[in-house]
């Protein structure tokens, strides 16, 4: 039974002579066969206007790490409702969300609260521009963090885009640019020790910006000794580092990707799985640097930062993950389905990649070697992967086009053993 997506594609197009292409996020665009419009979710499913019933590997991009509607948290947002939506002052919801970011980020002497992930980042380049005096920030190719103007280059640029690896091109990522954007930007290939040595030794750079596990693009672990040698690299020349956990923190471990590996950063920026769907987003870092914002007067503002609701939503959530049980069990039924994944790609000989963690793992065709920066990636076949994906839409789960699949922990066996049985007959359907 193939299901249909007409409704959802017939509203999409009425909607847009309202809303730009129906949609408010261009991340939201182009999806094959059509943005979906949702009427409501609940656990590991999202229902959509076609009246489907989806299993939901989008998870909201990847904030729901509980699921949806996971009741502690809907309980922890509508008590704070009744006790009033937005004060303009501090309260002690937001002391207790802090206190849990501190307690499990290794990082994290202070936390301040932020509303978006784009937000956290400008505020972590600022401090590191405040407390070094220098003008650069390094950030690596495919890497994301944010849709701001100074940091939206080299995202997603194509092959014949690179330039050469010692000195990757800077490529905007949107129309539209400031043309000054990346003048105290600067690009680096990630993974790659050497050349980001004789970077980092010419002096100029205020602070280095990473994804300490590579998420956005695939889902690429760092080479063993990679981190361990950016940690000690910064701390020569006198860089900040900064990792941005949007994707990992909370995510791959309750400390993040930095408790995982075992590398701390100076900075750390956090979104997504840290309030399960409440827009929430931190910076997190060293004493000195965030007290910067006092004591050096390093502008850190927002009218609903540490709102009340997503406060809420962060204590429900991180007193939720903080024992690690969860991530425990989201890691077993995640190794389940990677390697379900891996055997029907074997038994259909079909060359495909399957990698990462068992949180947010990575899809690939075209493609059997191991990922292991943005260029590797570029070689995966991508029309074949969407076709994979739309096949798969159409038996009743939703994966992200882009090839990450983000786990919760409400995704059990049944939900992982229907996805397998999808995985096989959607990749027979589309690679024939
Ligand atoms: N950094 C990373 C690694 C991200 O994945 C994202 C969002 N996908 C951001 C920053 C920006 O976060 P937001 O969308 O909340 O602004």
């Amino acid at each position: 039974m193939s299901l249909s997506f007409t409704r959802s594609a017939e509203r999409v197009v009425a909607a847009s002579t309202l809303v730009p292409g129906g949609v408010s996020s261009n991340f939201r665009l182009g999806v094959s066969p059509t943005p979906l419009v949702v009427t409501h979710a609940e656990g590991p499913y999202v229902f959509d206007a076609d009246g489907n019933r989806l299993i939901d590997y989008y998870l909201g991009m990847g904030p729901m790490i509980l699921g949806h509607n996971p009741p502690e948290v809907v309980g922890a947002v509508k008590a704070q409702i009744d006790k009033g939506l937005l004060f303009a002052a501090q309260t002690e919801v937001e002391y207790e969300a802090a206190r849990l970011v501190c307690e499990l980020v290794p990082c994290a002497d202070r936390v301040r609260f932020n509303c978006s992930g784009s937000e956290a980042v400008q505020a972590a380049l600022r401090l590191a521009r405040a407390a070094t005096g220098r003008p650069t920030i390094l950030k690596c190719e495919g890497h994301y963090h944010g849709w701001f103007d100074n940091v939206v280059w080299s995202v997603a640029p194509t092959p014949g885009e690179f330039g050469d690896a010692d000195q990757p091109a800077h490529i905007g990522g949107t129309a539209g640019l400031d043309p000054f954007a990346d003048r105290a930007l600067d690009v680096v290939v990630w993974n790659d020790l050497d050349r980001l040595r004789r970077r980092l030794r010419r002096g100029d750079v205020a602070g280095l910006i990473m994804e300490p596990a590579m998420c956005n693009t695939s889902a690429i672990a760092p080479e063993p000794g990679y981190l361990e040698g950016v940690r000690a690299l910064c701390d020569e020349t006198g860089t900040v580092l900064i990792f941005d956990e949007v994707i990992t923190g909370f995510r791959v471990a309750p400390g993040g990707a930095q408790a995982l590996l075992g590398v701390t950063p100076d900075l750390a920026v956090f979104g997504k799985a840290i309030a399960n769907g409440l827009p929430v987003a931190a910076i997190a870092g060293r004493a000195a640097l965030m007290d910067m914002t006092v004591t050096r007067k390093v502008m850190h503002g927002g009218t609903y930062n540490a709102h009340p609701l997503g406060m809420a939503a962060t204590v429900a959530t991180l007193s939720t993950i903080a024992d690690g049980r969860i991530h425990a069990e989201i890691a077993r039924c995640g190794r389940r389905l990677m390697e379900g994944f891996g055997t029907v790609l074997r038994d259909r000989q079909v060359a495909g990649r399957v990698q990462g963690f068992p949180q947010i793992f990575h899809v690939a065709l075209g493609r059997r070697e191991p990922i292991r920066n943005y260029r590797d990636a570029t070689a995966a076949d991508k029309a074949a992967y969407v076709r994979l994906t739309t096949a798969m839409l159409s038996h009743g789960v939703r994966a992200l086009e882009r090839g990450p699949w983000f786990l919760s922990s409400v995704h059990d066996d049944a939900v992982i053993d229907r996805t397998l049985e999808v995985f096989d007959a959607a990749l027979a359907e589309s690679a024939g």
